[in-house]
Formats: structure tokens, C-alpha cells, sequence
């Protein structure tokens, strides 16, 4: 970590002399073949031009990952998510999946509400299931760059048929290319209709085997646990097709699908285990946190010493409680796991920072460029209605395809503090047409960054906002 006076020298391509010269300004006696740590070595860097990213590059060196190679894989577990329309029983189906299980029918304890849980089935083979139902907590992962679900169960009420959140799932699994396996549930009803619900759902491109398509389809009454045997078998058979494989032997990695804080037990993270072998004791880092791993427990509450694939696990030994979707890698020391959450913690800051500067026009073109915004928002104040009129149309008529101008309000009368926190919420600017801001809204302007233009011409204005568009525009190709 630390370097050598030489050796910095010579990264820079400057005199050693120069830089001894450099520490003794600033107050330091080194010499040549002394070692300094790397902030000091920053510092000095920085008085020659040099920014030193060494911190940066070896925490990214921490994460380096290698895939692994084909001898390692084995096959694994499908992990499972269930979706369909509210009330066709996707809850009553995970509840009835549960008690399958053959391992818990043995060993008793109470479950517990903890993200996901695997179950054994009579032939030991095993399946893993998100317990969250529905398509939003599938696609706020996806939002995070997590995938982990390989098979979608969508479930259909038999006497209700396809509805707005069945083709909404549906849309949500085939944009993940996910596999779909459905369930037509409810059928002990009475006036259950599985042929109809198959036609509907054919339509949607969902065509079932025995009708020439690739769509596995089970029967179901979850409620009455008929069918469920078959649904887990085609759930299997689906698996089988997709020849899901991970390397058990390695460091594990996985996401956190949950996590709370617990009043005894402090934060708590259910974590699907995607690779490799969780450990007690396994360093950890997970988002912008880490820990150790000091206890991990099933859905029953039974302690487990390791995890492999597909396995859901309930961690203690959080430093804070991360957020479902957080990747969670196993670290070769609690230090190192502590460096990547504090160096991703202040990416995240950075980000968040660069973010908060709002826009004004002469900025507008580096965001365009840069594919950060795609239109101009605009708070627009003026002197009188006519005007006001007039200038919203003239603004509106400039947009191109790549280009638009959003105006996000528009009044009569002064520039207040409501118009100034409205564009710093949006990243908006103001202009004001022959009208000036309140006091107030001026300090506001000022604390929250966000650009006021003033004009009195028409045409200037419109020159203004035009100009600072066509400057951006992207070249057509
Ligand atoms: P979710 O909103 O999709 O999770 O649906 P729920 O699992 O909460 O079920 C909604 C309602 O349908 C409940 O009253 C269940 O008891 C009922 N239900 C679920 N499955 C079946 C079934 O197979 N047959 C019948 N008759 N009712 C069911």
C-alpha cells in the first residue's frame, strides 16, 4: 500500500529531488528510499497535477471476479417466483407448496415470514420460492440489476380467467426471459373454466403442450391442495430444460431479497444464495455494507452452519441493514469487506451529489450529450396572460425529435419560493418574462442551485433556449 519517495517519482516521470523538495515545503524531511503512506502520497501527487486513484483501483481489485470454469458447475436448484392477478391465490399456493415440504413435516418449528424458502421434495429433489407474490418486487430487482428468479408461476383463477395483472406478469416475465409455467388454480369451483382460461392465455402466446405449443400447464385448486404434486413436478421438468448449474466450491455471492432491522437482533437480511458456500463467520460485503456472517437460520428458524446454490438463508452480522436487490459477495477479511462498502458508499454519494446540480441552459448541452436529459423543463412566469400565451407556444414549437421543452408551470405575477422549490424538484429552470422574484424566492434560488433568466424581448428569449438546444442536438445518423 504504502510507496516509495523513488518509486513515486518515477510513476510521475519527476525528479526525486523535486519531490523531496516538495515534503520539506510542506513541512516533511524524506528521503529517497522512504516509504510514505498512500495519503501523503496523494497529497504530494496532487501539488504536481497528479490525481492518485490508487484507492479506487484496488477496491475495484477487491471485487474482481472470476467466472467459473465448466468442472466447477453443478446443477442447482430452480429458484421460483409466483405471479398473477391479486386474489387468483397465489398466496394460498406458496402456503400450500410449504406444507409439501418433506424435510419441515419432519423437524416441526413454526415458519416464518423471511423472503423465500426452499423446500424437499419426496424424491429429495428441491425447489427453491420467493415468498413475496406479484410482479413488483420481481421487477424492483430487475430495477437493481438483480436477477435471480429462473421460473415464473403464474397463476390464473379458473373462473375469473386472464386479467390486467396476469398480462402484466406476463409482460414482466417475458421482458426478464423468464420462463413461464402456469398454474389455472380454483379449479374445485364450480363454475371453473380451464379450457377457456387456456384459450385466453394461448392467445397471449402461451399455447400448452397438447395443443402444439411449449407451455407447461398444471390444474390446481391451492385451497384444496389438488394438483400441487404436478405443479411442482412440471415446475422441475421446466428446471430440467434450463440445465441451471452453479459452482458450489467457492466464496459465496448472492442477493438480499429481504431485510429488516429486528429489535433483539439488529439488521437481518434474507440472502438467496447464487454461488458458491456460505459459512458462519464468512466476512461479507453487501451494497454500501458488510458484516460477518454471525448466525444463519432457515425459514424455521433452525440454524444452519453452511449454504450453498439456491439456498435462502437468514443472516445476522449486518453493520447496517441493506436493500432487497444488493448484491451480497463474500469478502477474504472483515477489512477489505469494510473498504468496499465505504469506497461504494461514497461512489454512491458522488452520484448522488452530481445529481442534485440542477440545470441551467448553458449546461443543457453537456446533459445532452452526455444522454442525461432528454427535454428542458421549464418554469415559466410572465407579466400578463397575452404574453404568457404567446410565449408557451413559441417554446412548445421548438422541439425536435431528440429535444423537447416541458413546461412544468407557468402564472402570472412575481417568481415566489413555490416556483423555485418546484424546478429544484425537477431539475427545472425559471424564466421570468418582465417579472422579477420575491426576496425569498432569490435566497432560495441561490441555496438550491436553480438557474432564474430574466427577459424582456420575446424573440430573445426564444433565441436563448433555442440556441442552447441546437447545441445539443444529437448528430443525425
Ligand atoms: P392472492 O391475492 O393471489 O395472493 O390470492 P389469495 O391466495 O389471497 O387468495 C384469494 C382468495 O381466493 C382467498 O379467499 C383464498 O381462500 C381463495 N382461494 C385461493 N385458492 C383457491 C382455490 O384453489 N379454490 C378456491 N375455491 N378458493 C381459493
Amino acid at each position: 500500500e504504502s510507496i516509495q519517495v523513488g518509486e513515486l517519482a518515477k510513476a510521475m516521470g519527476v525528479k526525486a529531488s523535486d519531490i523531496i523538495k516538495k515534503f520539506m515545503e510542506l513541512g516533511t524531511m524524506v528521503t529517497i528510499n522512504q516509504s510514505i503512506d498512500p495519503e501523503t502520497a496523494a497529497i504530494v501527487a496532487a501539488e504536481f497535477g497528479y490525481e492518485v486513484e490508487q484507492a479506487a483501483i484496488e477496491e475495484e481489485q477487491l471485487l474482481e471476479y472470476t467466472p467459473p470454469s465448466p468442472e466447477e458447475l453443478k446443477p442447482r436448484p430452480p429458484v421460483v417466483t409466483v405471479m398473477g392477478h391479486v386474489d387468483h391465490g397465489k398466496t394460498t399456493l406458496l402456503d400450500a407448496i410449504r406444507e409439501t415440504d418433506v424435510v419441515s413435516k419432519e423437524a416441526g418449528g413454526i415458519t416464518q415470514h423471511i423472503g423465500a424458502y426452499k423446500v424437499k421434495l419426496k424424491d429429495g429433489q428441491e425447489i427453491t420460492f420467493i415468498d413475496t407474490p406479484g410482479h413488483e418486487a420481481f421487477t424492483h430487482m430487475r430495477a437493481r440489476g438483480a436477477q435471480v428468479t429462473d421460473i415464473v408461476v403464474l397463476v390464473v383463477a379458473a373462473d375469473d380467467g386472464v386479467m390486467d395483472q396476469t398480462k402484466e406478469a406476463i409482460d414482466h416475465a417475458r421482458a426478464a426471459g423468464v420462463p413461464i409455467v402456469v398454474a389455472i388454480n380454483k379449479i374445485d369451483k364450480p363454475e371453473a373454466n380451464p379450457e377457456r382460461v387456456k384459450s385466453e392465455l394461448a392467445e397471449l402466446g402461451l399455447v400448452p403442450e397438447d395443443w402444439g405449443g411449449d407451455t407447461l400447464y398444471a390444474e390446481i385448486s391451492a385451497k384444496k391442495k389438488i394438483g400441487i404434486d404436478d405443479l411442482l413436478e412440471l415446475i422441475l421438468l421446466q428446471a430440467e430444460m434450463l440445465e441451471l448449474k452453479a459452482a458450489p466450491d467457492r466464496p459465496a455471492r448472492g442477493r438480499i431479497v429481504e431485510s429488516r432491522l429486528d429489535k433483539g437482533r439488529g439488521p437481518v437480511a434474507t440472502v438467496i444464495i447464487q454461488e458458491g458456500t456460505l459459512k458462519e463467520g464468512d466476512p461479507f460485503v453487501a451494497g454500501i455494507t458488510y458484516g460477518r456472517v454471525r448466525a444463519m437460520l432457515d425459514e424455521r428458524g433452525r440454524r444452519l452452519k453452511k449454504a450453498g446454490p439456491a439456498t435462502p438463508v437468514e443472516i445476522l452480522g449486518f453493520h447496517e441493514v441493506p436493500q432487497a436487490g444488493d448484491d451480497f459477495i463474500v469478502m477474504p477479511d472483515e477489512q477489505k469487506a469494510r473498504k468496499v462498502a465505504e469506497y461504494r458508499a461514497r461512489k454512491q454519494r458522488e452520484a448522488e451529489a452530481a445529481k442534485e446540480t440542477k440545470i441551467s441552459l448553458d449546461k443543457l448541452f453537456e446533459k445532452l450529450k452526455e444522454g442525461e436529459v432528454k427535454e428542458l423543463k421549464v418554469v415559466l412566469k410572465a407579466d400578463v396572460q397575452g404574453t404568457l400565451e404567446a410565449l408557451q407556444d413559441s417554446l412548445q414549437k421548438l422541439a425536435t425529435d431528440e429535444v423537447r421543452v416541458n413546461i412544468i408551470r407557468s402564472g402570472i405575477g412575481a417568481i415566489t419560493e413555490s416556483d423555485i422549490m418546484l424546478a429544484s424538484a425537477s431539475n427545472a429552470i425559471v424564466i421570468g418574462f418582465n417579472v422579477r422574484p420575491t426576496s425569498q424566492a432569490k435566497r432560495l434560488a441561490e441555496e438550491e442551485k436553480v438557474e432564474i433568466r430574466f427577459y424582456d424581448v420575446i424573440y430573445k428569449l426564444i433565441e436563448d433556449v433555442k440556441k442552447a438546444m441546437s447545441g445539443l442536438l444529437e448528430p443525425e445518423i
